[in-house]
């Protein structure tokens, strides 16, 4: 049994997923299948993955066999910025459902605060390589997300790569129905996030950490990165505990009750990343591994980095 994180609208969040961001068609469904077959319950996916029917189809062959019924899955996807206005938000979210073959979704994420122009291209793109922006307002994007819940389609809303002044913009805004349930982030040692990670718990919103191993397959990783999983100090508290530097990046997180998701398509490390649960690290370990913090992004999404509603130009 994978503990849970409980949200602000009582629903119950397992506090580790299966991450299916370059899960390739082809090897995804099979990654869920073993996932769901392994103790997972909760699956991130996302409709800019494109995979989205082969991730449906790893659920479905589960439920199909009996090893689990709908209501014990916790199944997130995430509308794409192509999608910000208002009129275009149920259609993608149809979308959504229709690929994964569910009539509901237990959360839907805005994927992040930027809106960019609406089309089949979904990195619409300028002669400068610049992101062409749409002229949604994320405010309105929410309300559009809200309806979703009110017409049964999702249980519960939340955002992604909102920094603080972001969450907070929703928080204040006029007639909010829904605060968001999480805020999804990058989070591991090198972006420990503690003050906005702090921020959200004061205002009850959960914090999901992705690229919990800092994305090792991100296509754009240089050989001058830092890697955490051959980083000497986590690779010392691993051995300490006889468990793998992953296991320790993940459980990073769990001790300080984010949820976290993992990605993994080799059966032997989905079932190595969720034995997390027979160990706990020591106070002083949970020390070591924040004080690695270096503001270090594998997501610094130059993309959008004028657009007007880029997260990353704030401390925090
Ligand atoms: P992760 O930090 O989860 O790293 C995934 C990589 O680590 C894969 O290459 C995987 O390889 C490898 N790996 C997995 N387990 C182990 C292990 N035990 N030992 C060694 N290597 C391992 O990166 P992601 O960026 O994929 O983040 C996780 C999830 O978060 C995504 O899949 C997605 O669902 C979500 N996400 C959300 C974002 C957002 O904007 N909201 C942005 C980025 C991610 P292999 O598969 O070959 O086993």
């Amino acid at each position: 049994m994978i503990p849970s994180v409980t949200l602000n609208d009582g629903a119950k969040m397992p506090i580790v997923g299966l991450g299916t961001w370059r899960a390739e068609p082809g090897k995804v469904a099979e990654a869920v299948k073993v996932a769901i077959s392994e103790g997972y319950r909760h699956i991130d996916g996302a409709y800019v993955y494109q995979n989205e029917a082969e991730v449906g189809a790893g659920i479905h062959s589960m439920i199909d066999q009996g090893v689990v019924k709908r209501e014990d899955l916790f199944i997130v996807s995430k509308l794409w910025s192509t999608f910000h206005i208002p009129s275009l938000v149920r259609g993608a979210c149809e979308k959504t459902l229709s690929d994964l073959k569910l009539d509901y979704l237990d959360l839907y994420l805005i994927h992040s605060p930027v809106g960019i122009k609406p089309g089949e291209d979904i990195f619409p793109l300028d002669e400068r390589n610049k992101v062409i922006s749409d002229d949604s307002d994320f405010l309105d994007t929410w309300e559009a997300m809200e309806k979703l819940v009110d017409a049964g389609l999702v249980k519960t809303i939340g955002i992604s790569n909102f920094n603080k002044d972001q969450v907070e913009s929703i928080l204040n805004k006029p007639g909010l129905k829904y605060k968001p349930a999480t805020n999804q982030i990058e989070s591991h040692p090198y972006l420990t996030q503690e003050k906005l990670i702090a921020y959200c718990h004061s205002k009850g919103i959960s914090v999901t950490a992705y690229s919990p191993l800092g994305s090792p397959d991100r296509p754009w990783a240089s050989s001058d990165d830092p890697s955490l999983l051959e980083e000497p100090e986590i690779k010392a508290i691993a051995k300490k505990y006889n468990k793998t530097a992953a296991q320790v990046l993940i459980r990073f997180h769990t001790q300080r009750n984010v949820i976290v998701i993992v990605k993994s398509a080799t059966p032997h490390r989905i079932k190595e990343n969720i034995q997390l649960f027979d160990f706990e690290l020591s106070e002083d370990d949970m020390k070591t591994l924040l004080s690695l913090n270096r503001n270090w992004r594998g997501f610094t999404y130059e993309w959008c980095s004028e657009h007007k509603d880029f997260p990353l130009n704030t401390e925090y």
